[in-house]
């Protein structure tokens, strides 16, 4: 059985992330009160509380928070990527996100891990920002 994947879907207030997904951009929410980044996209600032919030580009590189392994599907969608490693990623800018991490062998994915954006269309053409170990001596 063909299953169809569960895709996002953009509200008025994340369009500018997914926007910014399809131009290869990882862009936050930063209050222009507080100074404070935020993610999710929201209404406004979780900190202040002021709805002064800017889209600005980062480069999406941060640290794994934390991780699972699931050596079982998730959903029928995902019984192609097992394992599949989820991970909860805290960009440099102090927010977390939820995501998964690609080209990296289970056995070395460690807390703490330095990681830098995947941004690629799944099966449906939907940009997913996933992540990949940032190595050093990479050029990208
Ligand atoms: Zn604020």
């Amino acid at each position: 059985m063909a299953w169809t994947l569960p895709l996002a879907v953009a509200t008025p207030t994340s369009q500018p992330f997914w926007d910014g997904l399809e131009k290869g951009e990882v862009r936050l929410q930063q209050c222009q009160d507080c100074h404070q980044w935020v993610f999710y996209p929201r209404t406004h600032c979780p900190r202040c509380l002021s709805e002064a919030l800017q889209w600005n580009c980062v480069d999406g590189r941060g640290s794994l928070h934390s991780f699972t392994l699931a050596r079982v599907p998730t959903a029928p969608h995902f019984a192609d990527q097992v394992p599949q490693i989820l991970a909860i990623v805290e960009l440099d800018e102090g927010v977390h996100l939820t995501s998964t991490l690609r080209e990296v062998d289970p056995a070395q994915v460690s807390i703490g891990m330095r990681l830098r954006p995947c941004i690629e269309p799944n099966a449906e053409g939907l940009p997913l920002l996933r992540f990949v170990p940032d190595d050093p001596c990479s050029t990208q």
